[in-house]
C-alpha cells in the first residue's frame, strides 16, 4: 500500500502549469493542459484501468473501472476534477515545498523572508498545528484546486485496482479542463460519462461538503447621454455617466458583497465607463434563495425603468442574463448524495461542514444538465494566489473518505 502515495501523485501534478485564459476563446483555453491530460491518461492505464477515453480535441479525460461485486446493481458513481489552475497568479515552475510538524508560527515562502504566510493573515492555519503542510515558493500559486482533488481520485482509483478485495460498484472518472474560466463543462459528455450520481472533489477544508450555490445572472446597463458644450448646456445635456452613478444609487447599499455573507445575496458593479454621451456598467447578481435572485433581478429593471421614464424612453437600456442557478434544488430529490457522505465523514471522525458556496462549481452546471453532483473537500486553502497550502494529513483523509462513499454505493 505505501507505493500509492496521494501526495506523490500531487506533487507531481502542480509542476505540470495547466493554467487556463479567458481571453483566448479556445477550448481548451490553453493547449498546456494537454500536458496534464496525457499524464493522467496514461497514469490511469498504468495502474490497471482498462476504460480510458482522452477527448483529444477539448481535452477531457474519462475513465471507468467496473463493478467487481457479482450482480452489483448500485448506481454508477463519479468522481470529477479540473485540470487547469487560476489565470490570476501564475502557476508555471511550481515549487512545492513541505513544512514537516507545523508549529503554527510563520512560514517563510521565498528565500528573502518578503513573503510569508502567517497566522496573522490567515487564522485557520493555527488549526493545522503538528500538520505537514504543502506550500510554495511565493513566486506561484500551488495548484491544491484542484490537483488535490486529482490526486485524491487517483489515489483511490489506484486503490480499488490494486486490492480486489475492496468490493466497489461501476465507478466513473472524468478531469477537465477550464473551470477557473466557467467553462469547465462546456465539452462534457454527459453520456459517455455514464454516471447517475457524482461528487466534484474541488472544495477545501476537510470536511466540507458543499450543495448549495448562488442563483447568478449578468447585468449590463447601457446609458445614452448628449453632450452639449458645458457653457451651453442648461437644460440640454444629458451626462450619460451622472446616469450610470444615478442607476447604482437606486440599488439597495448593503446588498453588496462587501457586506454580504452565508446566504446574503447581492449586486456587484464589476466594471464601469463612461463619458458624457454614453456610458456603460456591468453587474453580477447573486443569491442562493431564487424568489430573491427574481426579485433582485425585478428590482434591477425597473431602476432603469425609473430613468427611462425621468429622462425618455431609450435612454437606458438593461441587458440581463441568467448564468447559472443553485443546484440545492436539483441535489434535494437525491439527498442520499448528501446524506452518506456525511455519513462516511462522521465514521472517519470527521465533522461535515455544511456551507453554502458563494460562488458558483462545476457540480452546479452539472446537476443542471442532468447529473446531481455535490462537492467534496480537497485540503486545499487560500486558493488562486501564492499563499495557498495544502495539508497533507487532510488530503489523506480525503482519500478515504472518496473510498468511504464507493463503499455505500456497492
Ligand atoms: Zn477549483
Amino acid at each position: 500500500m505505501s507505493s500509492i502515495d496521494v501526495i506523490e501523485k500531487f506533487l507531481r501534478y502542480v509542476r505540470i502549469d495547466t493554467q487556463s485564459d479567458e481571453t483566448t476563446g479556445t477550448s481548451p483555453s490553453t493547449m498546456k493542459q494537454h500536458d496534464l491530460a496525457r499524464v493522467l491518461r496514461d497514469e490511469l492505464k498504468e495502474i490497471g484501468v482498462t476504460d480510458v477515453f482522452y477527448d483529444e480535441e477539448h481535452c477531457y479525460v474519462y475513465a471507468r473501472i467496473p463493478a467487481n461485486t457479482e450482480g452489483s446493481d448500485g448506481p454508477a458513481l463519479g468522481f470529477i476534477a479540473h485540470m487547469d489552475t487560476s489565470d490570476e497568479v501564475s502557476g508555471k515552475d511550481v515549487k512545492p515545498r513541505i513544512v514537516e510538524n507545523y508549529d503554527g508560527r510563520d512560514i517563510q515562502l521565498d528565500g528573502e523572508g518578503r513573503i510569508v504566510l502567517s497566522p496573522v493573515d490567515f487564522p485557520e492555519l493555527k488549526n493545522h498545528k503538528g500538520e505537514d503542510l504543502i506550500v510554495t515558493d511565493g513566486t506561484t500559486l500551488l495548484g491544491a484546486d484542484d490537483k488535490a482533488g486529482i490526486a485524491e481520485i487517483m489515489t483511490m482509483a489506484h486503490t480499488l485496482l490494486s486490492d480486489p478485495s475492496i468490493k466497489h460498484g461501476d465507478i466513473r472518472i472524468a478531469f477537465t479542463p477550464d473551470e477557473e474560466i466557467g467553462e469547465g463543462t462546456a465539452f462534457f459528455d454527459l453520456e459517455r460519462f455514464g454516471a447517475k450520481y457524482a461528487y466534484t472533489v474541488d472544495g477545501g477544508k476537510l470536511g466540507e461538503l458543499e450543495y448549495e450555490n448562488f442563483n447568478a445572472a449578468e447585468g449590463i446597463i447601457e446609458v445614452k447621454g448628449r453632450s452639449v458644450h458645458p457653457g451651453d448646456a442648461k437644460n440640454k445635456m444629458i451626462n450619460a455617466s451622472l446616469i450610470c452613478y444615478e442607476f447604482h444609487s437606486l440599488l439597495p447599499v448593503f446588498q453588496n458583497p462587501m457586506y454580504t455573507e452565508g446566504r446574503e445575496g447581492f449586486f456587484h458593479l464589476t466594471e464601469v465607463s463612461g463619458r458624457t454621451e454614453s456610458a456603460r456598467a456591468s453587474y453580477i447578481i447573486r443569491d442562493h434563495d431564487r424568489d430573491l435572485f427574481e426579485k433582485k433581478k425585478e428590482l434591477f429593471l425597473k431602476a432603469g425603468e425609473f430613468l427611462n421614464e425621468k429622462y425618455g424612453e431609450g435612454t437606458v437600456k438593461v441587458t440581463l442574463k441568467d448564468q447559472y442557478y443553485n443546484m440545492v434544488e436539483l441535489i434535494r430529490p437525491h439527498q442520499h448524495l448528501v446524506d452518506n457522505a456525511r455519513k462516511v465523514m462522521t465514521d472517519l471522525g470527521i465533522a461535515p461542514i455544511d456551507r453554502p458556496i458563494r460562488g458558483g462549481t462545476d457540480g452546479a452546471m452539472l446537476s443542471y444538465k442532468g447529473l446531481p453532483c455535490p462537492n467534496l473537500c480537497t485540503g486545499g486553502y487560500n486558493y488562486h494566489g501564492k499563499y495557498e497550502y495544502a495539508s497533507i494529513q487532510e488530503m489523506r483523509k480525503i482519500v478515504d473518505i472518496l473510498l468511504g462513499i464507493i463503499d455505500m454505493y456497492k
